[in-house]
């Protein structure tokens, strides 16, 4: 994160931008130690949270493919936790899409 910061940086203070910019409003040139304490305050988790109960049969893994949790019987996980990895769009209707095909599937049994 402090590279991606300074790349960001780098590229508002670049010449190409100078008709379009006055002046750098944060974090400004600030040493490693202050950067790591303004990226800790601004860093966020944009309101996508997911994948910390997820699908697969790798042992970091928590459900299979039908959404049953590895181990235990009778107990499904059906929400944005089971995402293998966060999905590059929002995660609201892949959210909604999980729960239809679990429900789905289970109908169908
Ligand atoms: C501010 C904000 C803005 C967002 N904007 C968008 C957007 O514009 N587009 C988009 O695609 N996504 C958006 N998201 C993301 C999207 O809302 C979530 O990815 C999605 O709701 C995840 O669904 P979920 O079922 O996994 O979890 P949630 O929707 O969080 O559902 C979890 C449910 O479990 C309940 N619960 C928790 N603990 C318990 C318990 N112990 N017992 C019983 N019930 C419990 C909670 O009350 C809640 O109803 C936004 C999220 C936030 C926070």
């Amino acid at each position: 994160m402090l590279a991606a910061v300074e790349i960001c940086r780098e590229i508002g203070a670049a010449g190409a931008f100078k008709p379009y910019r006055s002046r750098e409003v944060m974090p400004g040139s600030l040493g490693r130690s202050d950067m790591i304490d303004f990226i800790r305050n601004a860093v966020s988790t944009y309101f996508h949270p997911t994948s910390t109960c997820k699908m697969g049969h790798s042992p970091m893994c928590v459900v299979d493919h039908e959404l049953k949790v590895h181990g235990l019987d009778g107990l499904r996980i059906t929400d944005a936790s089971i995402m293998p990895n966060v999905t590059s769009g929002n995660t609201n209707e892949p959210s909604v899409m999980i729960g239809e095909k679990l429900a789905e599937l289970i109908r169908s049994k």
